[in-house]
């Protein structure tokens, strides 16, 4: 017998937008558990039994299984997933469905015949029957879950991340050097690694750090501290940002 709650096991389709019900079931403090997802002929027949040959309720009346085939893999059932409360709030179930419901699956729970509050399936809003699927027809590929408008974010592209990582840039320019860094950035100047710490019209010399370091400049600015003779390039004056012409390098 197969019985899986395993939500890979549906269609692949489906199984997408079964994880993005779960997902929107769990933002919107729904506690829900698959419970079911495929079954083969054997355990529909099990089912099939309860009631009949077997004690408890009587849940369902099909011997063969329709939209929760293994064939098929179109549907999952669920419940809330607290221990004694799992199928005794009704409220918990229409939340979860009307969840389901806005993406296009179809719900047990508004069958007038044999309500199945746990069940829900892609039936492309009732135009497949059980029939059809026990025929091996089965409904279109459903459409992908859009996201929802409330949390539509649009990625970001190279370019407003650029802008961004300038403003940030222009933010640290702006500020004032901090006065623990006076005496390094004093010696810095002196020993020719930086070309910055002017003075903008007679304000607060800026000299503070507003570039990330490369590797490369990095590899520079200890190359020009520790080799006896090196002279200091390009890459160590990129340290600080502005008024270079205040800062003599040799
Ligand atoms: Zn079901």
């Amino acid at each position: 017998m197969l019985h899986s709650r395993d939500v890979a096991l549906l269609r692949p389709d489906v199984a997408a937008n079964c994880r993005v019900w779960l997902d929107r079931c769990r933002e919107a403090g729904l506690n829900v558990l698959v419970t079911s997802t495929v079954r083969d002929q054997a355990y529909q027949e099990y089912l099939y039994q309860q009631g009949r040959t077997r004690p408890g309720p009587i849940i369902t009346n099909g011997r063969v299984p329709t939209f929760h085939s293994d064939k098929a893999g179109l549907a999952w059932d669920f419940c809330k997933n607290v221990k004694g409360q799992e199928y005794s709030d009704p409220d918990f179930f229409r939340r979860a469905a009307a969840i389901a419901k806005g993406m296009g699956f179809s719900w047990g729970g508004d069958w007038h015949s044999f309500p199945d509050q746990p069940h829900i399936q892609w039936d492309l809003q009732g135009k497949w029957t059980n029939a059809m699927i026990r025929a091996g027809e089965l409904p279109p590929s459903m459409p992908p879950a859009q996201p929802d408008q409330s949390e539509e974010e649009e990625p970001m592209d190279i370019h407003q991340f650029e802008a961004l990582w300038q403003q940030m840039r222009q933010e640290l320019q702006d500020n004032d050097s901090s006065p623990y860094s006076e005496e390094a950035r004093k010696w810095a100047v002196e020993k020719g690694l930086i070309t910055g710490g002017g003075q903008v019209d007679g304000s607060v010399a800026n000299s503070v750090l507003f570039n990330s370091v490369t590797v490369e400049q990095g590899a520079d600015i200890q190359y020009s501290i520790l080799m006896p003779g090196a002279t200091v390039k390009e890459g160590a004056k990129v340290y600080y940002s502005i008024v270079a012409e205040n800062a003599t390098v040799e």
